[in-house]
């Protein structure tokens, strides 16, 4: 079976689906491959929230919206479906947004992609690539159909992982440079029954008690403090404490091994809140994600390169197609410690077109967490409401080169910047 589409997207999640409905709506043909059952990455199997801030001021003191567009629309959507499905006591919604329910997300996501008329395939991997020279010409899926071949005028990796990138064969890297280490991946999970006014009462209590245990041997996690969010439900917590360091996310032995070192601390920290944390000793486990989330793991090498210099001096280049202020917020590699250096009110970066385009490549572009930046800048870049962002450029950029029938190095920066523009990005 042969699949032939304008518009060929590896990877459903916030990316992804974002540069889908970008290229649809622009009247091409869009098929959007995706290994889960649902869109919106790892928001939704990995378990992944809140959205970061992605907002600044002015010097007027009115509210910046860095990353708008799609996600603008997502965020006023997913607010709706919420207050729909929930009723008006949904107090924790707003714009800017932060804690979402990723069930309603799936569900909105597959609502926006069938509307733009993107043709969706889940239960799907993509997992070759046919190239002759610089263009991609097919890729191989496998799915329960067993091998099968898609063919298409343009691609686009929104994988996290740039596994297209890297199974054409076009340059990617790892990591930090010298040892490859990447952030850590953590298996993000729910806890209920909680007594929040207790809880937050002894917020600080439960601190100082896990550093304790921690000094002592008696908790194995790394992690140097207890990290987790509110949730739509003033019972239920969300985790996202874990800590795996030192293995490699895109080796399957090692993504294995981590699940599992991963799942063990879900279960110690289960017991640590149960014995030491007033208000959580009815505490259940609700749920773990689907998978264990990567920070950060193969990156393209494409035809810039984002660095944290041009991040430090709030570079906005000429190409630039998304804006983005988020710290830079490294999870030790090594162990315990999280560095963060924040921006100031008002300031912010933008990236560039070329961070999309795997060096030489004529008809693949690369969006999400895995495009062409450092160590140090992707730990900023790599947030929800900016992937979302990259993932319209890419899809609006592939579509202006499927209409002026050019290589992706040539489409006209100028008119992909006013597209975006017209279509509500903000591009600084
Ligand atoms: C533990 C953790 C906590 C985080 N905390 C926050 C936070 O609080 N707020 C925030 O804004 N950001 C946070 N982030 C960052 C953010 O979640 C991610 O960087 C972002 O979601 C990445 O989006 P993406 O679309 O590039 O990749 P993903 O969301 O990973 O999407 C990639 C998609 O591609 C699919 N896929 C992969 N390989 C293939 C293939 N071969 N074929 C077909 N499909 C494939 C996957 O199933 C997935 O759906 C966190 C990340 C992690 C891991």
């Amino acid at each position: 079976m042969m699949r032939n589409c304008d518009v060929l997207i590896a990877g459903g999640g916030l990316t992804g689906a974002a540069a889908a409905i970008a290229a649809a709506r622009r009247g091409h043909d869009v098929l959007l491959i995706e290994a889960s059952n649902c869109l919106g990455g790892a928001a939704c199997t990995c378990l992944v929230n809140p959205f970061m801030p992605y907002t600044t001021e002015d010097d007027a003191g009115s509210t910046v919206f860095l990353s708008a567009g799609i996600f603008a629309e997502i965020v006023e959507r997913l607010n709706e479906l919420t207050r729909e499905l929930d009723g008006e006591d949904s107090s924790a919604l707003g714009v800017p947004a932060k804690t979402f329910s990723e069930e309603y997300l799936k569900i909105l996501l597959n609502r926006m992609a069938v509307e733009a008329g993107v043709r969706l395939l889940f239960h799907t991997q993509v997992v070759a690539a046919e190239r002759e020279q610089n263009r991609l010409k097919s890729v191989t899926l496998a799915n329960i159909d067993g091998l099968t071949e898609a063919r298409a005028e343009y691609y686009i990796d929104c994988t996290g992982d740039a596994v297209l990138t890297a199974a054409a064969g076009f340059p990617t890297r790892l990591g930090r440079p010298g040892d490859e280490l990447c952030q850590p991946m953590t298996l993000c999970f729910r806890v209920g029954g909680v007594d929040r006014e207790t809880f937050r009462k002894n917020f600080p209590l439960m601190q100082e008690k896990y550093k304790a245990l921690r000094e002592a041997g008696q908790i194995k996690n790394p992690r140097e403090n207890v990290l987790l969010f509110s949730t739509l439900r003033e019972s239920i917590l969300h985790f996202n404490t874990t800590r795996v360091v030192k293995l490699n996310p895109v080796s399957a032995d090692e993504v294995t091994a981590a699940e599992i070192e991963a799942r063990e601390q879900v279960a110690e920290m289960l017991l640590f809140l149960r014995r030491h944390v007033p208000g959580c000793e009815q505490a259940v486990l609700l749920s773990t994600a689907m998978e264990i989330g990567k920070r950060e793991s193969r990156m393209i090498d494409g035809e810039y390169v984002l660095t944290q210099e041009d991040l430090l001096a709030f570079t906005h280049f000429a190409d630039g197609i998304a804006a983005c202020n988020y710290d830079i917020d490294i999870h030790n590699p090594e162990g315990s410690g999280t560095s963060h250096h924040f921006f100031p009110k008002g300031k912010y970066y933008t990236i560039p077109y070329r961070c999309l385009i795997p060096k030489g490549a004529e008809n693949l572009l690369t969006a999400g967490r895995c495009i062409s930046v450092t160590h140090e800048a992707q730990a900023s870049c790599r947030i929800m409401p900016t992937v979302t962002t990259l993932g319209q450029a890419a899809g609006t950029a592939a579509a202006l080169a499927l209409e002026d029938g050019c290589g992706v190095r040539n489409v006209d920066v100028d008119r992909l910047r006013r597209v975006l523009a017209d279509d509500g990005a903000f591009l600084g």
